[in-house]
């Protein structure tokens, strides 16, 4: 066996050689070579809903690897990827009876088949000038060149620039920091938010084919749950002007913030629900685009063909992992589970506000985020050298030494997020903040010469 120390051969994130081999899971921890315990606060990236090392999704996986381990989508469909897309449209509620399912691999395969069918869609239905797809600044939907497109965060842009396609990104409504003079109580600038989009598909008008949010967003701000009325607002506009609404879910989905799926909480009826990673729980890759029954009419009844694919979209080891991981989250009550103990959690949380380092403390269900500041009274954020150090130069190390994986960002302004699996609880909960709020303090100290 190679000696862990020399790992070197696999290229890792940021080709920095800084993160220890894990070898084992089990619920919410992970282990790695040398035995070291970790609590998965982050849920691998808001990945695994129904914790690690669960051995039934293990045996569905061998099952359905013994009768059959792939066919190609252009040959061949399978039960079980018949049998997962029912259950997963009857997940997604009434809003997506008699729709379709479109796999694929993961999160950026899956908005990227959005924005086709977006496109087709419109296309389809004599809508040939709509192609441009409108989304929000500091939005994040994806790694490949399409996802980016519609992605409005900056940083992540930037370098493939001359790439991507630079449609118009509308304000994030973002009431920590909002743009209309909201304040945290207030929360009155939904309306204002909605009125931008509004403004976005007229100044383009007949050439928008969908705008794409996150309901709740992730990667970029950390779990900016948005004002009241914004979401319906935005559907009630998309609605008007024939433009389709794209919920990205990646994160959201699949229970994650205590519902099915995020939109639910605001009863608003996206045209295309896309998901990802809960879908599987990261025991295989899998993404999905849901379309309601409208937007399938075309594909299934007309004579339109989706002239996309992914050789191991909807792969049958995928698919059957998926039905077994959806099984756990109905039997054991997931989202229940999660909308029972997500007061606990932020109530844990909320405590950590007498930190000074601690801002803003925001979400919804199992997926929330500490907003760092340098100034509680006025707000004032880290520079980049600030954040960096910060971040990198002390908090992720500091808190992955002391075995607590939560995912800390500065893509936006600098935050800590949390998305454990959805099995976590009340003892997990004490054990991360007695791990974080020494830290958070630490960092303050630390940070002393910059003040
Ligand atoms: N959309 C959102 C909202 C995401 O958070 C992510 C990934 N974190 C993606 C899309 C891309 O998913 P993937 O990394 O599986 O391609």
């Amino acid at each position: 066996m190679i000696d862990p120390s020399s790992y070197s051969a696999v290229l890792r994130r940021s080709f920095r050689k800084t993160f220890p081999p894990a070898v084992r899971g089990e619920g919410v921890y992970l282990w790695d070579t040398r035995g070291k315990r970790y609590l998965d606060f982050s849920g691998s990236a808001a990945v695994n809903f129904i914790g690690h090392g669960v051995v039934e999704i293990a045996a569905a996986m061998a099952t359905q690897a013994k009768q059959l381990e792939f066919v190609h989508s252009s040959q061949f469909t399978t039960p079980v990827a018949e049998e997962y897309a029912t259950e997963l449209l009857d997940f997604a509620g009434k809003n997506f009876a008699g729709g379709c399912v479109y796999f694929t691999c993961g999160g950026s395969e899956s908005v990227e088949t959005a924005l086709k069918l977006a496109r087709q869609y419109q296309v389809e239905i004599g809508q040939t000038n709509r192609y441009q797809v409108i989304s929000r600044g500091q939005s994040y939907h994806g790694s490949t060149l399409g996802a980016l497109s519609v992605s409005g965060n900056k940083q992540r842009r930037e370098i493939y620039r001359p790439m991507v396609r630079e449609f118009a990104h509308v304000g994030f409504p973002y009431c920590y920091r909002c743009a209309f003079d909201c304040t945290d109580s207030c929360r009155s600038c939904g309306q204002e938010y909605a009125a931008e989009v509004d403004q976005a598909i007229t100044a383009t008008e007949g050439e928008v084919a969908a705008f794409i949010l996150e309901p709740v967003s992730g990667a970029t701000l950390g779990a900016v749950v948005p004002p009241p009325g914004y979401l319906q607002s935005v559907a009630e506009i998309c609605h008007r002007h024939g433009v389709l609404l794209i919920a990205d879910e990646v994160i959201t989905g699949m229970g994650r913030t205590g519902r099915n799926f995020a939109v639910e909480h605001w009863d608003v009826a996206p045209d295309l629900l896309v998901t990802a990673k809960g879908l599987s729980s990261g025991y295989a890759p899998l993404g999905a685009v849901v379309a309601g029954d409208h937007i399938a009419e075309p594909f299934l009844h007309g004579k339109a063909i989706f002239n996309h694919g992914f050789t191991f979209g909807g792969h049958p080891i995928a698919c059957a992992t998926a039905l077994a991981n959806i099984d756990v989250i109905e039997r054991e009550g997931l989202c229940e589970h999660v909308l029972e103990n997500e007061g606990r959690l932020r109530g844990m949380l909320e405590s950590l506000r007498d930190l000074p380092i601690v801002g803003d403390v925001r979400g919804a269900g199992y997926f929330h985020a500490i907003e760092l500041v340098k100034d509680k009274e006025t707000k004032q954020t880290f520079n980049h050298e600030e954040a960096e150090q910060l971040l990198r130069g002390f908090l992720s190390g500091e808190l992955f030494t002391r075995g607590l994986i939560c995912r800390t960002d500065d893509r936006g302004d600098p935050v800590v997020q949390l998305s454990p699996p959805l099995i976590a609880g009340e003892e997990q909960f004490q054990e991360i903040e007695s791990i974080l709020r020494p830290v958070l303090s630490e960092a303050w100290e630390r940070m002393g010469s910059w003040r």
